[in-house]
């Protein structure tokens, strides 16, 4: 038993989570699972607790915890129900933590996680973009090393030179586009949830992928790369690369341009967290690269796609802006989700919300949770407004 690494995977019950727990069930003589954690998806938690029997489950929602622990019980696996449950999970003793909640919701325990020292598989974005100050401050302060899972930033990792930052010109993330890259404007005005839920070439949850759509992901990873790599806004790009195979790219001073490939298969970033500094092998499909024909580039279009230039907006701003931000464009996809609103409601209602909430100094968690209250406060006084304009019509239809 002794040699083994403990981990912990927070958000284990959602895509980037289940892909975690599947490394984590090839390679039992490697690992000690200490916690996972989860929301609502009791079938999903039990199947990986049976697996990996964790020390210690804990599922935000009360029922499903309940669930989980009858299913559970003999097994000598603890597990309890609620937020609080989630932060314990994130302050047990683990080495490595993959950190992959969806939303400002992974924020506190991704932050509990990081003041313990941990290494984090930092997937949950959205922490990074509400309190990226906050985190990497605390992260210097404990030692605690983020390693990015977003298959950009991984690709990013690999190839930065962070001990020279200052030969690095730019940094170039690259975009797949999403399913209405090629869309006029008039038919996203009409795209609907089934139709911006269909991502081209990556299978993810449901808030990344609509992210995706709009290209606020993008958005929020241009965020993300400013913290993790300490790039001013102005020195990171966006190129359109709708084959999804070459992941990001480092432009150094002296004209070498490095890239990270592989296939769209987030296994890859994920193991190269789980065994970094070391390479372990992993059962993806290998790039063949005369099997892949044209690898495109194009500019992005700032008209159908406006969540990059209000991210960038945002990084400007500085403080808490990138926290109002992410908090209306998540109130905003929920709200779409639910066909409340139409597609293109969601960045308007992002800017709604950038107008009529000032950005505060980043002084806390507490500024964090106010930004966040507030852009929530105004996206759904926003999207009450529209609702009283689409679900009539759809009636009517
Ligand atoms: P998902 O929706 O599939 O899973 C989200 C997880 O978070 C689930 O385990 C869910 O139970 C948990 N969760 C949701 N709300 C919670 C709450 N209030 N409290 C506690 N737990 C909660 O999402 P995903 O696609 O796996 O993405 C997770 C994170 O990783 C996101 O930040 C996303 O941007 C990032 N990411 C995902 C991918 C991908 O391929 N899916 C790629 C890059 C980055
Ligand atoms: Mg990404």
């Amino acid at each position: 038993m002794n040699g083994r690494r403990s981990v912990s995977v927070l958000g284990a019950t959602g895509s980037v989570g289940q892909t975690t727990c599947a490394l984590l069930a090839e390679a039992p003589d490697a690992f000690r699972v200490e916690a996972l954690t989860g929301n609502c998806n009791a079938a999903a938690m039990i199947r990986s607790a049976r697996a990996l029997r964790p020390a210690f489950v804990a599922m935000a929602d009360p029922a499903a915890a309940a669930a989980v622990r009858d299913d559970l019980a003999g097994l000598g696996i603890e597990v309890a129900g609620g937020e609080s449950a989630v932060l314990a999970a994130a302050d047990r003793p683990a080495d490595w933590v993959m950190a992959a909640i969806v939303g400002a919701a992974g924020l506190a325990p991704t932050l509990a996680a990081v003041r313990r020292g941990a290494t984090i598989a930092l997937a949950n974005k959205e922490s990074l973009v509400c309190a990226g100050h906050l985190l990497t401050a605390e992260a210097k302060a404990t030692g605690s090393r983020l390693l990015p899972v977003d298959s950009e930033h991984n690709a990013i990792f690999q190839v930065f030179d962070g001990a020279r930052p200052e030969s690095v010109h730019r940094i170039i993330l690259t975009a797949s586009g999403g399913p209405f890259r090629t869309c006029s404007l008039a038919e996203m005005a009409a795209a609907t949830p089934a139709q911006a839920l269909r991502h081209p070439n990556w299978d993810m949850g449901a808030k990344i992928t609509i992210d995706s759509a709009t290209m606020f992901n993008k958005g929020l990873e241009l965020i993300e790369a400013g913290h993790l790599f300490a790039m001013p806004e102005d020195r990171i790009d966006v190129v359109v690369h709708p084959q999804s195979i070459v992941h990001s790219l480092v432009s150094y001073r002296d004209g070498s341009v490095l890239a990270q490939l592989g296939l769209p298969d987030m296994r890859t970033p994920v193991a190269v967290t789980l065994y970094w500094p070391e390479r372990a092998a992993c059962a993806v499909e290998h790039l063949d690269l005369t099997r892949m024909g044209d690898l495109t580039f194009e500019a992005p279009d700032p008209t159908r796609f406006p969540a990059l230039d209000q991210a960038r907006q945002a990084m400007k701003a500085g403080g808490t802006a990138p926290a109002v931000l992410n908090a209306a464009n998540e109130a905003a996809v929920h709200a779409f989700l639910a066909g409340e609103i139409g597609f293109l409601d969601i960045p308007a209602i992002v800017a709604i919300c950038q107008d009529r909430v000032s950005p505060a100094p980043l002084d806390g968690l507490d500024a964090v949770w106010e930004a966040d209250r507030l852009a929530r406060a105004a996206a759904g006084e926003a999207i009450r407004q529209r609702r009283k304009v689409i679900l009539p019509a759809r009636a009517a239809q």
